[in-house]
């Protein structure tokens, strides 16, 4: 399966976002965006004063936005197509749409400290949906789905660092933990501003409009 592995600090100060793709760094002083705003390479730091074109603005948007969920551009492309073809605003079903990968879940519930890291504990076949091994990251999640932890996966030390990391996240209103089952379930689809995501995604769908 085809993946985007990048998971470089370099990512956020390129596209000068917090894309989240280190886990506790992200929440500390060590986050490097915190400390260097300046794009990296040797002429990042008068790059970084240029005035950026619309075609780069939105560019630089939809870089974020598929950054964030660690997607190949082919597979970003295919969501903004179903999204584009769904009823409704094309950015929302677009965020949607991601928001309801089982990888994004994981992460948001607390059983991972990252997407990446939800990725790989997902593919590796540590999660149940409804009772059956889903293995593979972009399953959509429906209203009423819950996914719980593997009984033999309930010791892993990266699900436990996620669940200490979601404290200082917090959890996302839309989901339900049950932190004794280990288990979670999607109780509604979540408004735009329930979402938790700082993008602009009217640039999103201006950049594949063009
Ligand atoms: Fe991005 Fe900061 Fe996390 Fe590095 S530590 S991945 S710069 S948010």
């Amino acid at each position: 399966m085809a993946r985007y592995i990048a998971s470089d600090c370099k990512l956020c100060r390129k596209t000068d976002y917090k894309l989240f793709l280190k886990g506790s760094r992200c929440y500390s002083d060590k986050c490097a965006l915190e400390k260097r705003k300046t794009i990296p390479g040797q002429h990042g730091a008068s790059k970084g004063k240029k005035k950026t074109s619309e075609y780069g603005l939105r560019l630089k948007e939809k870089q974020r936005l598929r950054f964030t969920y660690g997607l190949l551009e082919k597979q970003f492309s295919n969501y903004f197509d179903k999204a584009a073809k769904a009823k409704g605003v094309k950015g929302e079903n677009l965020l949607l749409l991601l928001e309801r990968r089982l990888d994004n879940i994981v992460f948001k519930l607390g059983f991972a400290v990252s997407r990446i890291e939800a990725r790989q504990l997902v593919t590796h076949g540590h999660f149940l949906v409804n009772k059956k091994k889903v293995s593979f990251p972009s399953y959509s999640m429906k209203v009423g789905d819950v996914v719980e932890v593997k009984e033999k996966s309930k010791e892993n030390i990266r699900i436990k660092d996620g669940l200490e990391l979601l404290g200082k996240r917090g959890e996302a209103p839309w989901l339900e933990l049950n932190k004794e089952q280990l288990s979670g379930i999607v109780k509604y689809f979540p408004a735009r501003d329930e979402m938790g995501i700082q993008i602009q995604e009217k640039l999103v769908v201006e950049f594949y409009s063009r």
